[in-house]
């Protein structure tokens, strides 16, 4: 059994405020008792993170009582410019912000349609170090920055701020809203994925 993970990524807050962003988020999530305000060993792909506080089961659908006996059960905070992708699998599909225009990255045996595929691996594979690759466009001929495609199932994320809950159950969408507040309004995307 992999472990699942749901990610919160602020698709819109700069370089300069993912951290006092974080920070605000992190004191409210604290001060409400969704994560404990201690930071342990509780998540994966990272040194620590804040495990289930006592009112953890409001943020969520259907509070799981077995959560507290799993190991990777914490929130981890990733603050600086990250490609959050959704782990196993592929991206199905990308849509050009321009003309629409959907190109399919996945046949029918789930396979990556490599050609398709080569047009954005570079730029999505250096946007992480500060790269803004544009890609063009088959249809319209249009080139277009990597982050602004349209990644159908929100496979990949591109921002500077993502909070990834670790085994959690299913956010609660006024959870996920609340978050949005927080973060000044900004656009939010909710990953989910497995390892
Ligand atoms: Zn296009």
């Amino acid at each position: 059994m992999g472990d699942w993970f749901q990610t919160i990524v602020d698709t819109e807050a700069t370089s300069a405020e993912a951290q006092g962003l974080a920070a605000n988020v992190l004191d409210w999530l604290i001060a409400d008792g969704f994560i404990s305000a201690e930071r342990t060993d509780c998540v994966l792909g990272a040194d620590a993170g804040h495990a289930p506080g006592t009112r953890y089961g409001e943020a969520v659908e259907d509070p799981d009582p077995e959560l507290v006996n799993v190991w990777s059960n914490g929130l981890h905070v990733t603050v600086g410019r990250t490609v959050f992708d959704a782990g196993q699998g592929e991206p199905s599909a990308v849509t050009c912000p321009h003309c629409a225009a959907e190109m399919p990255l996945v046949d029918e045996h789930w396979s990556p349609i490599e050609e398709t595929w080569a047009r954005f691996e570079d730029a999505v594979g250096s946007w992480a170090e500060g790269h803004d690759e544009p890609v063009a466009c088959p249809s319209c001929d249009r080139t277009a920055p990597v982050h602004t495609w349209l990644w159908a199932d929100d496979y990949f994320a591109f921002g500077h701020l993502g909070f990834t809950f670790w085994n959690w159950p299913t956010l609660r969408p006024e959870f996920v809203v609340d978050f949005s507040r927080r973060l000044g309004g900004h656009r939010t995307v909710l990953l989910e994925g497995k390892l």
